[in-house]
């Protein structure tokens, strides 16, 4: 039997984005899913999780922001963006760092180093997550600082676990569940990954 070792997914480089729809409000969740895929003429590739607000809101709308986020970048943004659900909650509310591209879409000025705007042309079904393939309608830099990786935020961005708590630690995105046993169908409440991908906490 082959196997298939969870933490080699782990070796895998990624960027992390705000991405950022709109329908009656404004809204946006954290990914680390942009590809470029072509360069004439310019298309990217996004995965969003179906769960996820934002989600919907481009596939009915068919448009959408990718901000590329910076080293810069404190936690309270990826809490902002990605910690809660834009059904509950106005995620831009109190956050000014923003401006519009021409598609009328949100994105964020400060702690972002380009905005990608992205039509979309096609969408693959993945199960948990939708693939948008997108032509680029606009895009800016905004600063030469550097983006941003998932072994960035690791390092450096997301808390260290409380070192004495008992219980499971999501090995995606840091969310300490507390008990003595992981429900085998617990589900993240920040990132939605699963129970295999939480880990005794130490
Ligand atoms: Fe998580």
């Amino acid at each position: 039997m082959p196997q298939i070792n969870n933490d080699s997914m782990f070796k895998i480089s990624y960027g992390l984005f705000v991405i950022t729809a709109k329908a009656e409000k404004d809204n946006g969740c954290i990914i680390n899913t942009v590809q470029q895929v072509t360069q004439e003429p310019l298309k990217i590739t996004v995965a969003v999780n179906k769960d996820n607000y934002t989600h919907d809101m481009i596939k009915e709308s068919g448009i959408f922001n990718v901000s590329v986020l910076t080293e810069s970048v404190p936690f309270d943004v990826f809490e902002r963006f990605g910690f809660v659900s834009g059904r509950d909650k106005d995620k831009f509310e109190d956050f000014s760092d923003v401006a519009r591209t021409e598609n009328g879409l949100l994105y964020l000025t400060k702690y972002s180093n380009a905005v990608i705007s992205g039509k979309v042309i096609a969408e693959i079904d993945c199960g948990t997550h939708t693939i948008f393939v997108a032509d680029v309608a606009e895009a800016l830099k905004l600063s030469d600082e550097k983006s941003v990786t998932y072994q960035y935020y690791f390092d450096n961005i997301k808390p260290k676990p409380a070192q004495k708590k008992k219980g499971y630690v999501c090995k995606i995105c840091g969310y300490v569940y507390e008990g003595d046993e992981l429900p085998e169908d617990f589900i993240c409440p920040w990132c939605k990954h699963p129970a295999s991908d939480f880990e005794p906490a130490e």
